[in-house]
């Protein structure tokens, strides 16, 4: 069984146009494997050997909220198939600037939807800003997981850091108790080595493997992938951005031990996602 914890698919009506605004953003500097539909998506999950994808829509105004938790309902009761239903797991989404979070932070977790996906480059804040903090309480408070891009993103290479390890750990100081989910490595990408090892001490904080660097030759990213305490990584791709096969090869490169492989690829996201 392998859980893909990091990938990314819209509503068809949806898919074309926000692929190409993210690729004019991106400007080459990482270049999709696939074309942002579930369709697509299943096909390559079949080809990769992943059984079950995570996928994690970004809220990026407050309304968007509604949308994202009403295809996570649709597609979790069949409504665009049989197969996504069994095979996907949508997060929800919310923006910290939400009027409404407590409410919304309820009926997510009333909707048997674990956790929600963040964004701070597309959302405007830093995870340290002590703003936020009372939004992360909620969440904490709601029963649900965060889970935030972390480090740099390709997508806004000039923007000054506001989600690298150090601000994931003023947050989680501040909001005791809140399960974390540090995306791509804890945020790896644009911070010093061992940057990461500041979350180690917090035993609410998870990493996925979603690493950005579509060669893997960066150290770092080898480092912590291979070092992390294994009951708190989660296999995880960034699909439709990378080839999920092969991050799944580079990871069993770095942890070839067979019960480091049976948490990192299934049983962690199973205990988070409660499946
Ligand atoms: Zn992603």
């Amino acid at each position: 069984m392998v859980i893909d914890f990091h990938t990314h698919n819209f509503p068809d009506a949806l898919a074309s146009r926000a692929v190409e605004s993210m690729l004019a953003r991106l400007e080459g500097r990482l270049l999709p494997v696939g074309d942002g539909t579930a369709a697509t998506q299943l096909m390559d999950m079949a080809r990769f050997r992943v059984d079950r994808a995570v996928v994690c829509p970004v809220a990026t105004k407050p309304a968007q909220f509604r949308h994202i938790l009403d295809r996570a309902k649709a597609v979790a009761a069949g409504g665009e198939g049989k197969e996504p239903a069994r095979r996907f797991v949508q997060l929800a989404s919310l923006h910290p600037a939400d009027p409404d979070v407590s409410a919304h932070a309820r009926e997510i977790a009333d909707a048997g939807v674990r956790g929600v996906k963040l964004h701070p480059y597309c959302q405007g804040f830093r995870l340290d800003d002590p703003g936020v903090f009372p939004f992360f309480a909620v969440l904490r408070d709601a029963g649900l997981f965060a889970m935030a891009h972390c480090g740099g993103d390709p997508g806004f290479p000039n923007a000054p850091m506001c989600c690298g390890p150090n601000e994931v750990a003023v947050l989680l100081k501040a909001v005791p108790g809140l399960v974390f989910v540090a995306a791509h490595l804890g945020g790896v990408n644009g911070n010093p080595p061992h940057a990461t090892d500041v979350l180690l001490p917090f035993e609410n904080c998870f990493i996925d493997t979603a690493v950005l660097t579509p060669d893997e030759t960066n150290p770092e990213a080898r480092r912590v992938a291979a070092e992390w305490p294994a009951d708190r990584m989660l296999f995880g791709s960034d699909y439709f951005w990378r080839d999920a096969a092969h991050v799944a090869d580079w990871l069993r490169e770095c942890r070839p031990d067979a019960a480091d492989q049976e948490k990192i690829f299934h049983a962690n996201a199973e205990r988070l996602l409660g499946l």
